[in-house]
């Protein structure tokens, strides 16, 4: 077993648990941005043969409560209505379908 599917399987078992935001997952790991999102692509992929899905409930503005649009694991970190850069999520978690 490769190192990469062990912390892979580390991942479905937290977001399985319960919700993450990118941040937290990535301090939880301790891994760069750009892995964890290959992470998660793999992921998304993987958990539909046991008919899981990864759920991305997207980001909130601090300052005026937009929703984002945008379900993107890491969406750009300013509120399109307020320019703000104190958002909150997005948040992850495998739920079954
Ligand atoms: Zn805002």
């Amino acid at each position: 077993m490769t190192p990469s599917l062990t912390r892979r399987q580390e991942i479905i078992g937290l977001l399985r648990r319960q919700e993450w935001t990118f941040d937290d997952l990535r301090h939880q790991l301790a891994v760069k941005v750009s892995t964890l999102e290959d992470d998660l692509t793999h992921i998304r992929r993987s958990v539909k043969v046991d008919r899981e899905r990864l759920r991305v409930r997207s980001a909130v503005c601090a300052d005026c409560g937009f929703r984002l649009s945008s379900t993107a694991l890491h969406p750009p970190g300013r509120c399109p209505e307020c320019r703000s850069g104190n958002l909150d999520g997005p948040w992850l978690a495998i739920t079954k379908l």
